[in-house]
């Protein structure tokens, strides 16, 4: 089990050794302060001394793990910097045409052989354009989007934001600018159904100057592709520039280290068992790696592409389905492929607990004083 010295505790807790000393002693325990004691322990003791909502879980093992990772990385990669595919976040006001966008882009581009075959919903999926893969990540909401990036989960490197021509510029068309600029990304715009009668492009050029967001063929550095998702129309001309504007990026990584990853979407399936679709954004992934993955770890036993196809591997970009993992993690948790299992179930462990404590406290009823309030 994880454990902390007296010391670490007091500084934790911003007490003194000697409270910790004297608390411990209290309950029994004749502790000096460079002893370990147990993550349990120091939990009673911090509540004792009124600090239960503050205890800080110490992360030595996180950063023993990460060290000897890194000793691994430099171990088994060739340190080469590839180019990868772009990975692509379409947003947009609802009703705008994000899923029939993504539906059209994804048939147009399904080899004839794989046509027929049964296409399985990942949340994420690669097609091939002019002989480059691009990565795309289903429209998540805004919501999930943000949550990510809260979390540190940086995915995208371009936002496609969609608008419907007949309407225009809308409140989530907003929502989803700010969350785009927020995440420092290069943004082009899909001005949608085209087809449309009423169909007026320039009129959301014009709204979306205003928000700053200004055409290039009007002076200014966003991309407007006019497409209409349901002829196909523009659908090329908009693949294009996301190669175009992918390649002034030159998005790198590296295919020959251990695996890191971004977990876009998990559940418990009730035959495969926990299920997560992970976006590998840097190394190799494949069958038979031991994953850590937030709080949950796991050797992967299969993992199968957006088609439903076996993967034996994925690069970088790749979006892979894997099964093999002890729990559910959650969307925006990190994977790491690990060498070192025990200390990596370590960690795990020492995360899970520390996500249990920030649960006591929000579950934690307010006050004594608001509860008599109540009775
Ligand atoms: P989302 O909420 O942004 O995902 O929007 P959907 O993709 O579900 O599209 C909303 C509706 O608009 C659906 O009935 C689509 O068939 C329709 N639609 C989407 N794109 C186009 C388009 O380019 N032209 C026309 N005429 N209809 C479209
Ligand atoms: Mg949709």
């Amino acid at each position: 089990p994880p454990t902390m010295t007296v010391k670490e505790l007091a500084d934790s807790l911003g007490a003194s050794a000697a409270d910790v000393i004297r608390t411990l002693m209290q309950n029994g325990i004749m502790a000096t302060i460079n002893q370990q004691i147990d993550y349990d322990t120091a939990e009673i003791i911090a509540s004792e001394l009124g600090y239960e909502t503050r205890l800080v879980v110490p992360q030595t093992d996180e950063e023993k793990l990460l060290a000897e990772l890194e000793e691994e990385q430099k171990r088994v990669s060739k340190g080469v910097l590839q180019p990868r595919p772009p990975v692509i976040t379409v947003m947009g006001h609802v009703d705008h045409g994000k899923t029939k966008l993504l539906d059209t882009i994804r048939k147009t581009n399904v080899v004839a052989g794989e046509a027929g075959g049964i296409t399985q919903h990942i949340g994420a999926y690669q097609v091939e354009y002019q002989g480059r893969k691009i990565t795309f990540l289903d429209t998540p909401g805004h919501e999930a989007f943000t949550a990510m990036r809260a979390r540190g989960a940086q995915v995208t490197d371009i936002v496609v934001l969609v608008v419907a021509a007949d309407d225009g510029v809308r409140p989530q068309t907003l929502e989803a600018l700010a969350h785009a600029r927020a995440a420092n990304v290069p943004i082009v715009v899909a001005i949608n159904k085209i087809d449309r009668e009423g169909a007026n492009p320039d009129r959301v050029k014009q709204q979306l100057s205003e928000q700053g967001l200004v055409p290039d063929d009007w002076g200014g550095d966003t991309p407007f592709i006019p497409v209409s998702a349901l002829t196909g129309e523009g659908i090329q001309d908009l693949l294009s520039i996301l190669l175009l504007v992918a390649d002034m990026r030159e998005l790198k990584a590296d295919p020959t280290r251990l695996a890191e990853g971004t977990i876009i979407e998990a559940h418990l399936d009730p035959n495969q068992g926990p299920t997560a679709t992970v976006l590998v954004q840097n190394g190799t992934l494949k069958p038979r790696d031991f994953v850590l993955v937030g709080s949950v770890t796991g050797r992967i036993r299969v993992m199968f592409d957006d088609k439903g196809q076996k993967l034996r591997k994925a690069e970088p970009s790749t979006p892979a389905r894997i099964i093999g993992l002890e729990g559910v993690p959650e969307a925006g948790d990190k994977l790491l492929v690990v060498t070192d299992e025990k200390l990596a179930k370590q960690v795990a462990l020492q995360r899970a607990k520390a996500a249990q404590a920030a649960a006591l406290v929000s579950n934690r009823p307010a006050s004594l004083e608001e509860l008599f309030k109540n009775a």
